[in-house]
């Protein structure tokens, strides 16, 4: 079965993307939005998300086009540069699948920062 045919076209960034749920928007280009988490765990909290339908990083990392995977991680450096957290740094995170504790099935990295971020635990 195809990604564009697994892809749940009423998931909440999908959505975003039609523009039916606002969002507070930080960033948007022709293939990348950015906005921020309607629950944030830490002072800045942003979403970054490629427009295609991409269910998770297997998804993008497979079938987007290498320039396409490229520019979405040029866009979230960008981004996190832009939000000014080069210095002190920032945290970037994609959670993948159940275990992973994906919830929103639509690929996206989050970007922490705005504070002195906690250890990664399992
Ligand atoms: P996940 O657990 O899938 O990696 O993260 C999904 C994120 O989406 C969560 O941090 C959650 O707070 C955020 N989220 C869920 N629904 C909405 C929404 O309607 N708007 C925004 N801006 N964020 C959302």
């Amino acid at each position: 079965m195809t990604s564009e045919i697994r892809y749940d076209r009423d998931n909440v960034f999908a959505k975003i993307l039609r523009g039916e749920i606002p969002c507070d928007k930080v960033y948007e280009d022709d293939h990348v939005l950015a906005f921020r988490d309607i629950a944030p765990q830490a002072p800045v909290h942003v979403l970054v998300i490629p427009k295609g339908p991409y269910i998770s990083l297997a998804d993008f990392s497979t079938i987007a086009s290498p320039d396409e995977i490229a520019e979405f991680f040029a866009a979230v450096g960008k981004i996190a540069s832009d939000l000014g957290l080069d210095d002190p740094g920032y945290r970037i995170l994609a959670n993948h699948g159940s275990d992973g504790g994906q919830e929103v099935p639509h690929f996206h990295v989050h970007i922490f920062g705005g504070k002195k971020l906690g250890a990664m635990l399992p």
